[in-house]
């Protein structure tokens, strides 16, 4: 395994913010972009803020469409209930 992915070593089987499985997850701790419009492989990318061994980063959960099209979840509002 590389060791510059801490982040990402201990991320949970499923996505936090939305309980569906994901495909894969990264970890960025600086700004990024992410579009998603009429993407072939991937329909929903959740964030979830985490605090690394550098300081604060994101985790981004990359859903395909597939795992997004069959969850009986929610795809709106966070863990503390506010709607983004
Ligand atoms: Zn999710």
């Amino acid at each position: 395994m590389s060791d510059g992915d801490a982040g990402t070593e201990d991320a949970p089987e499923r996505c936090p913010i939305c309980e569906t499985a994901y495909d894969s997850v990264s970890v960025h701790a600086e700004g990024v972009a992410v579009n998603l419009i009429e993407n072939e492989r991937f329909r929903r990318v959740c964030f979830e803020p985490i605090e690394g061994d550098g300081g604060a980063q994101v985790r981004f959960y990359h859903h395909t469409h597939e795992q997004a099209g069959t969850t009986p979840s929610s795809e709106c509002g966070t863990p503390g209930g506010r709607v983004p």
